[in-house]
């Protein structure tokens, strides 16, 4: 018995808007812009100055605390100024603060965080209730 040969349905191809005009795309499947206008006016935007801008300080409050989480394995360490900078501590960048009655700062990089104790030493503390 000769199998039927099934009409194999023609692949629907998709009609999909331009990234950046949202104009239907003709042409090849994985194409993404209607014309090379919209590619490079897209590409651009993507590698803007605000962009590259909020990359940057993204990767240096991770880096931050990375840093703080590498040296502050028991949750609460004394550091020097100087190891942290020796590691590529940025002070400049940290993503909230917390102040205490008496008056002490704390910086936070996400949950990792630092005390100015004393004249180049912080204290390294670990916000808790972030995990919990
Ligand atoms: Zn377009």
């Amino acid at each position: 018995m000769t199998p039927v040969k099934k009409n194999v349905p023609q692949v629907i191809t998709e009609i999909k808007a331009c990234l950046e005009c949202g104009d239907p795309i003709q042409g090849r499947a994985d194409k993404k812009f209607c014309c090379d206008q919209c590619r490079v006016t897209y590409n651009n935007r993507l590698n803007s100055d605000d962009t590259n801008h909020v990359r940057n300080v993204n990767y240096t409050l991770r880096k931050n605390r990375r840093i703080l989480m590498a040296l502050n394995a028991t949750g609460k360490t004394k550091v020097s100024r100087e190891k942290l900078i020796r590691k590529g501590f940025d002070f400049g960048y940290f993503t909230n603060t917390y102040k205490t009655k008496d008056g002490a700062i704390y910086y936070y990089c996400y949950e990792q965080g630092y005390l100015p104790i004393e004249k180049e030493y912080y204290l390294l503390v670990v916000k808790q209730d972030f995990y919990s």
